[in-house]
């Protein structure tokens, strides 16, 4: 079942590669089949351990690929880590467990107007913004 659903997103992550005119060599449907198969976020690091037979550029091209495609995010934990999850389509934030390490995606951002009054202010030409939010997911909170 899971196996399934996976084969089914890798086809997805191929298809978001293909639009932007990349072919899928056999290295790569690996690391994608890997991307698809991932339960929550992971580093690159721990995609690779997965991927022996794999070459560390083909990994981390692919990674860079994915999230250029919005396939893929970026999601920068509290200590600093950098790991990818699989996207939701368009601007978002994350919501992240520094208790359990889940993470739940913030749909809605509404703060680029406030962040264009602050720039104007400096004089400083806006061209976007990332944001994570650190806490305590509803499983961890103290009763
Ligand atoms: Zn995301
Ligand atoms: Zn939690
Ligand atoms: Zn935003």
């Amino acid at each position: 079942m899971l196996r399934k659903r996976s084969y089914a997103l890798a086809d997805q992550l191929q298809e978001a590669l293909g639009e932007q005119g990349y072919r899928t060599t056999s290295p790569r449907r690996a690391v994608l089949q890997a991307v698809a198969g991932q339960e929550r976020h992971f580093t690159a690091e721990q995609l690779r351990e997965q991927l022996p037979k794999v070459g560390r550029a083909t990994v981390y091209r692919s990674l860079r690929l994915l999230v250029d495609s919005g396939a893929l995010c970026r999601v920068l934990l509290e200590d600093g880590t950098l790991h990818y999850q699989l996207s939701h389509h368009g601007h978002h934030h994350h919501l992240l467990c520094v208790e359990c390490g889940s993470s739940q995606d913030l749909l809605g951002c509404d703060i680029e107007e406030q962040l264009h009054e602050v720039s104007a202010a400096h004089s400083f030409q806006l061209s976007g913004h990332w944001l994570e939010v650190y806490g305590l997911c509803q499983d961890c909170q103290p009763q």
